[in-house]
């Protein structure tokens, strides 16, 4: 039998994947809301940067432009050489990648600002779980965690009875606790952009920002989005609950319940410098993206999709 949810309450499921939302409907023309100048929209575009002024310009429900007054950029502080220098750290990280930078065929390394709604997110996690080192630990060496209750009871004397010879302790403790976690959550604007979609929390350098100047892009293509700042705060909240569920499980060796709630406010825009490195290893195609302002390499992927 399914669960029945009201609608607009939907349970909260960590493992539902991240919605897919249509575009917003496309006004027919459109004029630069700050200097005049057509712009030119392509199909599905909510955010277009004004070739003219660089303006940012958002089209609203219904198709009302308007100009977005709080963009900003990030500098990009690295060259091509420094990017690849940490794509290819990065690369050789861990064990198993040994020498994957010195046997893989670099591809294009190209450098883009990317639009990114950072929308201020904070959220609230009520959790219950438990924690303990003795009987939890003795039921997974002992039966790799396919324990039942009457088994499990026996454990327990047992732990019972060692703690009287041997003086061990083991316990489980109970923890029902909330966690509250703010962050600056970078949202990609761009819809076939989702997979270089930084996770895990990445937070830009924020105090590095500066007013949007399209002629401080030296000359590198800055991208139009698509994303409107609704959908990215919902995206935000989708980012949150995982960032606390995580949290969460930090915090107790098995997590039975997570209440998650969170709230965003009003976001920015910004425009990042991003390094995009191609590259094949054993002939799969795959990419780095660094920020090109940190120079930090933010993600990378490693099943064989290649974008351009
Ligand atoms: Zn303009």
């Amino acid at each position: 039998m399914q669960a029945q949810v009201a609608p607009g309450q939907q349970a909260y499921n960590p493992q539902a994947p991240v919605q897919q939302i249509a575009p917003p409907p496309m006004p027919q023309s459109l004029k630069c809301n700050s200097c005049g100048a057509p712009l030119k929209p392509s199909a599905g575009l909510a955010l277009v940067v004004c070739a003219y002024c660089g303006a940012a310009t958002t089209i609203g429900a219904g198709g009302a432009a308007q100009v977005i007054q709080k963009h900003f950029m990030l500098a990009s502080t690295i060259g091509q050489e420094q990017a690849l220098t940490a794509g290819g750290q990065w690369l050789n990280k861990g064990l198993l990648r040994r020498k994957v930078a010195e046997t893989s065929d670099l591809g294009n390394t190209v450098l883009k600002f990317v639009p990114y709604w950072v929308v201020p997110t904070t959220v609230v996690a009520d959790y219950q779980g438990t924690r303990g080192t003795g009987v939890a630990q003795m039921r997974s060496e002992t039966t790799g965690g396919k324990i039942l209750g009457g088994a499990l009871f026996a454990l327990n004397a047992a732990a019972m009875a060692n703690q009287k010879n041997r003086n061990v302790q083991p316990q489980v403790t109970r923890v029902r606790d909330r966690i509250q976690i703010s962050k600056n959550i970078p949202v990609v604007a761009v819809r076939g952009y989702t997979k270089y979609q930084p996770e895990g929390g990445y937070e830009f350098n924020e105090a590095a920002k500066v007013n949007f100047d399209k002629r401080q892009s030296g000359g590198a293509e800055v991208m139009d989005g698509d994303v409107t700042e609704a959908e990215a705060k919902q995206l935000a909240g989708g980012q949150a609950q995982k960032i606390a569920e995580r949290e969460a499980k930090k915090r107790v060796d098995s997590l039975e319940s997570i209440q998650v709630y969170p709230t965003m406010a009003d976001g920015e825009l910004l425009h990042v410098p991003v390094f995009f490195v191609e590259y094949a290893h054993k002939g799969k195609a795959m990419f780095i993206a660094i920020d090109g302002n940190a120079g930090h390499v933010m993600n990378g992927e490693r099943p064989a999709v290649a974008l351009w």
